[in-house]
């Protein structure tokens, strides 16, 4: 190929079953028809949490969360905390005016697309390191274009601006396109994943991908064009919330929560994302240093059997030691044992996440094929990459689906969530114009070196993914 060109939709929020139901409806023709009919339809494993922002890095960069230091739209760095009152890098929301440091927050050794690609452009997405000057189209109306529509709940003019620019990005000769279209998450969060307003974004975009492969073929392009179209989360219906800070506040944990995050001494803090995973920190007086096995327990207090009760909870995550994992739920506890060899899961006192024991230890490739198919895909290897960032809680709360874990300041009501380890969260789309790539299932973390290979550049080691063609 002389001049390849790689196009990543990340239709934010979209599930592959309600993608499969409109692509068999005949709601989806050109998708059908461009994509489809000559390409792929298959489903791909995201990161927890499964929340946007942090789950476009395993796109842009190979790596999931945990791996590049953002393990949540909101975190807190308790070594920091605990080291300085007022710095700048003791804790993030990145759904405030702390997005712009995005980017500084990225661990440094791993590199973007943006900066390998020589005529890479971004439409929408916060990650944009390495861009050059001008290559980041709509930066300039993001904000202004984005709070309208939150105020107003109208959606369609921020998908359309995102087409407007994905085509004039194709007549600046460009090599890679990230183009994130947002109708589908937000009306799915305002609505119902399967709302009237939901499935015209889905709409929306199979519109927008028949002008674009028009104009590829009109330029000569198309047969040069690796298009994939895909997400990084799906969403459930949410009924109920668990405001997980004021139910710690309520028990007499003096709690930090954005945005009341301005209180001195706090014995915990909440980090919520998505909004049905969150990580709470413990502070203990140890420095910073994260909580191991009981200590956590201990910290907690009455607070702790309380928790693993309440209905709205799926299960709660922590560090057992160094390399094992303790999963507790209603339904028991578990653990999951990181050896040199690989992974396994022990289901020692009942089976929160229903693998059964896993005792021969598993590579990252065979731990995604056993768990592929359950209730929490993936989950052996998501738990550890999410505990091996220093900036993740002492605990992991996620909630179940039909609940999510934040109501106070949460505007405007959430009626779906996403961010769980929960299949109906994790798996999402993976369509592209191509055949005959690696058919084991695949993370959407594999992208990122299926994308520089297909492209004729070389592959890079430290990801967390593997190469697909
Ligand atoms: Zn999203």
């Amino acid at each position: 190929m002389k001049n390849p060109l790689a196009i990543i939709y990340l239709v934010d929020g979209a599930r592959p079953d309600v993608m499969r139901e409109l692509l068999d409806s005949g709601d989806q023709p050109n998708i059908r028809k461009e994509i489809v009919e000559t390409g792929t339809f298959r489903t791909a494993s995201s990161c927890f949490p499964s929340t946007t922002g942090p789950a476009y890095l395993p796109f842009l960069t190979g790596c999931f969360p945990g791996t590049i230091n953002i393990p949540g739209i909101r975190w807190l760095d308790k070594a920091e905390f605990h080291a300085r009152r007022w710095g700048k890098n003791r804790f993030r929301s990145y759904m405030s005016f702390e997005a712009t440091w995005f980017n500084d927050d990225l661990a440094k050794d791993h590199p973007t697309l943006h900066e390998i690609f020589q005529r890479p452009f971004n439409i929408f997405s916060m990650i944009t390191r390495g861009l050059p000057k001008g290559h980041n189209l709509g930066a300039s109306v993001k904000l202004p274009l984005y709070f309208r529509a939150h105020l107003t709940h109208r959606w369609e003019p921020v998908d359309q601006a995102s087409h407007q620019h994905l085509m004039r990005a194709i007549d600046r000769n460009p090599d890679f396109i990230f183009a994130v279209f947002p109708g589908v998450d937000a009306n799915s969060h305002l609505h119902h994943p399967r709302h009237e307003k939901t499935l015209a974004a889905y709409r929306y975009v199979d519109f927008s991908i028949g002008e674009v492969v028009r104009k590829l073929k009109r330029t000569g392009r198309w047969e040069e064009t690796l298009l994939i179209v895909t997400s990084d989360h799906g969403l459930t219906a949410t009924h109920n919330h668990l405001d997980l800070a004021l139910f710690l506040q309520a028990r007499g944990l003096k709690t930090l929560y954005y945005p009341i995050i301005w209180k001195l001494h706090p014995q915990a803090s909440v980090m919520i994302s998505g909004n049905a995973a969150g990580h709470v920190y413990l502070h203990n007086g140890k420095n910073g240093a994260p909580l191991l096995g009981d200590e956590v327990k201990t910290a907690l207090g009455a607070a702790w059997g309380e928790l693993l009760a309440r209905e709205e909870v799926d299960f709660v995550a922590w560090r057992g030691g160094r390399e094992v994992y303790e999963i507790a739920s209603a339904r028991g506890q578990a653990s999951i044992i990181r050896r040199p060899q690989g992974f396994s899961y022990d289901p020692h006192s009942g089976d929160p996440f229903g693998l059964g024991k896993i005792e021969a230890p598993l590579d990252r490739q065979q731990a995604l094929a056993a768990t592929f198919d359950s209730d929490y895909p993936d989950a052996l290897v998501q738990i550890e990459q999410v505990f091996s960032c220093s900036r993740s809680g002492d605990l992991v709360v996620v909630s179940k689906n039909g609940y999510d874990l934040r109501r106070a300041y949460e505007w405007p009501e959430h009626h779906g969530s996403h961010g769980s380890l929960h299949r109906e969260h994790i798996h999402v789309p993976l369509i592209y114009n191509q055949t005959g790539w690696d058919p084991r299932p695949a993370r959407t973390a594999d992208l990122f070196n299926t994308i520089l290979k297909w492209s004729g550049k070389s592959t890079l080691e430290n990801t967390d993914g593997r190469t697909l063609c």
